[in-house]
């Protein structure tokens, strides 16, 4: 049960006055807590993004242009308009010079009302100079000249989303902090006054009223408290989550190595040393006797797959059964296609299931599951589902992990009281800072270096300008049979606008290159999804546009080219898996990174990267300095923690220091008893990490 204290801040955002069912959709979206409604405590969680200083007030002889002033005038006259479409000007002056004020949008009624000629006024915005006047277009204050109090010295801005204006929002924010209740410190005392720190309610008002951009900064003080409870938080969770899961009891998966042996040798390849080093340290924990839970992390390409594959041959041997699960109904229906054939070499008995496999033939298969006729299943997260039963299930592989949440990786170990062991496998680099976050202490296996015989991918940074240099090049390439894929970026977080830019640009290709041309993005049907990609697996289509959903694991060897529109918007991670996607066959692969002009300087950097290196881990520790953790991965697809004020390019020793302090804590109080432990559980609380409190056995 969630402490009392906490309630007011759990309620909806439409508990605020003011929000309607309008605002609360407009919130949801410039929060990012779709599909959750926005509540009082995501409010308060979303800290200002900038400042505006409003306490420059020159006379308009003096203004400098294009900078913020606050300037106090009397309004002369309503400028007359030629045509209706011209904006609305009105000519104000000071002592010093005339400016003309022009409003583009708004009713002239609306206007008159606010500025009456000969009003004396105090008005805030931009001033700049055109055609040789000064000009104010949309002041952002309008207000009676003696009353100053209504124009702040600073603003602060909010990151918000089309619809709700800066200043709305801002005010939801004001309202929705007088919600917060005074709550009983959690931090340890000694190292919050090493600090020199605030509690946590006068840290986090001052991070909302920041007075200059040193207060802005991830290293004031109010926000580096946040930043710490934040990140005590997320390793607070994941190490209650790791106690309980070594307090049950594991179980030893013995084998003898025969399976496997088997399985190797029917391999037209030789493994290579980092694959036969992981699959030794994964038998070896699996025979240990508690619960195993690891990590494989390994480029993409790097040949995870097989070694997954040894660990579930070693756990059906053991007499158990196997899960391998993966993010995608594609990726699963390609695991299973490439696992069978070993499978059948070693005589095991192998199938699949997502959410497309219904009525009889999912009867048929549950039954198997439940009998121990089937050795290893292969599926979507539909092998979470309730009324999935296995007669004994001893490993657990997840693929492609980050596509999955912390939550759900909790919930597939801490499912029943079954001793499982699991195996997370990630492509995706992740820094050792974020892995800290993300996986708390687990164990890594790591595969390092590529097999054999891999050509690097000759990649381009492109402007989208030239996209008709692109189209000659694709259609040079499809002339020799070579196959390409074309993705569209995510457009927000909708899912809708991308699929609809994905259609468009399929259309606009289909009139170059005609039936070629596939499609297959998330919004597909499955049936459809599937029988695309088989169309391009087998060649019909050569050229197939997509959203994201190809990124993770995909495996086309005769896939040469890879396009990416929009590749600013990508994080590096997302499109150094983008371009694991071509290049396995033999022929040259390139990658054409295409960006819509302008690029900012660290845009241009941060694809620069792309083009030097074809390593990772080297990629993702690169974006993370230039661009700050929550972005390095896509945050909300990613499964790693979503911060709002933790960044961990600039917070890492907070993490760590949080980390230590957590294994202290754990060690007097591992239940959460104390009085601090009861703070503890209310901040778990409000940064959203209360599964972990199931943990707690009086929990
Ligand atoms: P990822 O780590 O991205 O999941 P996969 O497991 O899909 O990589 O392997 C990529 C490709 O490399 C597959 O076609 C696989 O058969 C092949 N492969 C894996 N290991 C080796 C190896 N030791 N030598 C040659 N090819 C390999
Ligand atoms: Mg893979």
């Amino acid at each position: 049960m969630r402490p009392a204290i906490l309630n007011p801040l759990f309620a909806e955002a439409t508990s605020l006055s003011g929000v309607g069912p309008k605002v609360a959709r407009l919130l949801t979206t410039a929060l990012g807590t779709s599909p959750a409604p926005a509540r009082i405590v995501d409010l308060i969680c979303h800290l200002p993004a900038s400042l505006v200083d409003r306490t420059y007030r020159p006379t308009l002889r003096d203004a400098q242009p294009d900078r913020i002033a606050t300037v106090t005038v009397h309004v002369l006259e309503y400028l007359p308009r030629r045509i209706s479409r011209q904006p609305i000007r009105v000519l104000v002056a000071d002592e010093t010079a005339a400016m003309e004020v022009k409003f583009f949008t708004g009713r002239e009624d609306w206007i008159k009302e606010r500025m009456p000629v000969k009003a004396q006024l105090t008005l805030s915005g931009k001033i700049e100079r055109y055609q040789d006047r000064l000009q104010m277009i949309h002041p952002d204050y309008i207000v009676a000249a003696d009353d100053n109090s209504n124009v702040p010295e600073f603003d602060v801005v909010y990151r918000t989303t089309e619809g709700l204006p800066a200043r709305s929002l801002q005010k939801l924010i004001r309202r929705a902090l007088e919600r917060l209740p005074d709550l009983p410190e959690w931090q340890d005392s000694a190292w919050r006054k090493l600090n020199d720190w605030t509690d946590f309610k006068p840290a986090l008002l001052a991070a909302h009223a920041p007075r200059c951009d040193d207060e802005l900064a991830p290293s004031a003080p109010a926000r580096m408290r946040l930043a710490f409870d934040e990140l005590l938080a997320n390793q607070l969770a994941l190490a209650l989550f790791r106690n309980r899961m070594r307090a049950k009891p594991g179980r030893s998966l013995k084998s003898g190595g025969k399976l496997r042996a088997k399985v190797l040798a029917s391999l037209p390849f030789q493994l290579t040393d980092s694959q036969s080093a992981a699959i030794a340290e994964i038998t070896a924990a699996m025979e240990e006797n508690t619960r195993m839970l690891r990590l494989l992390q390994g480029d993409v390409g790097s040949g995870k797959t097989i070694v997954a594959m040894a660990a579930m041959l070693n756990a059906v041997e053991a007499g158990c059964q196997a899960a391998l699960m993966a993010p995608t109904e594609i990726l699963a229906r390609q695991h299973l296609a490439s696992l069978s054939p070993m499978a059948e070499a070693a005589g095991l008995r192998i199938a699949l299931l997502t959410g497309r496999e219904r009525g009889a033939a999912r009867a048929a298969l549950l039954a198997g599951l439940a009998k121990g006729k089937i050795d290893i299943l292969i599926g979507t997260h539909a092998i979470f589902s309730d009324d999935v039963e296995f007669r004994d299930l001893g490993l657990a592989v997840v693929d492609e992990q980050h596509r999955f949440g912390v939550h759900q990786r909790m919930l597939l170990q801490g499912k029943g009281d079954a001793p499982v062991d699991v195996l997370v496998m990630t492509a995706t680099p992740i820094p050792r800072t974020l892995q800290l976050t993300a996986y708390g202490d687990m164990m890594v296996s790591r595969l390092t270096g590529k097999p054999a015989g891999r050509k690097p991918v000759a990649t381009r940074v492109i402007s989208s300008s030239r996209l008709d240099e692109v189209i000659d090049g694709l259609r040079r390439a499809l002339a020799k049979g070579r196959r390409c894929f074309w993705v569209c970026p995510l457009v927000e977080e909708s899912g809708v606008l991308d699929v609809a830019a994905a259609e468009e640009r399929a259309a606009s290709l289909r009139k170059i290159f005609g039936a070629k041309v596939g499609i297959v993005h998330g919004r597909m049907k499955p049936g459809d999804r599937d029988n695309a990609m088989r169309a391009f697996q087998n060649g019909e289509t050569s050229l197939l546009v997509a959203t994201t959903v190809i990124e993770v694991g995909v495996d086309i060897p005769e896939a040469a080219i890879m396009v990416v529109e929009h590749a600013e918007r990508f994080g590096l991670a997302q499109l150094h898996q983008l371009r694991g996607r071509v290049g396995r066959g033999n022929a040259a692969a390139s990658c054409l990174l295409v960006y819509q002009e302008p690029l900012g300087t660290v845009a241009r950097q941060r694809l620069a990267i792309l083009r030097q290196s074809d390593d990772g881990f080297f990629i993702a520790e690169e974006d993370l300095r230039l661009r700050g953790a929550g972005e390095v991965l896509g945050t909300r697809q990613s499964g790693l923690p979503d911060f709002h004020f933790a960044d961990l390019a600039i917070h890492q020793d907070l993490l760590t220091a949080a980390h230590d302090d957590v294994r202290l804590v754990l060690q007097r109080d591992p239940e959460l008893k104390s009085a601090r432990g009861e703070s503890l559980r209310n901040m778990l609380y409000l940064f959203g990490r209360d599964a972990a409190i199931r943990y707690l056995r009086a929990g």
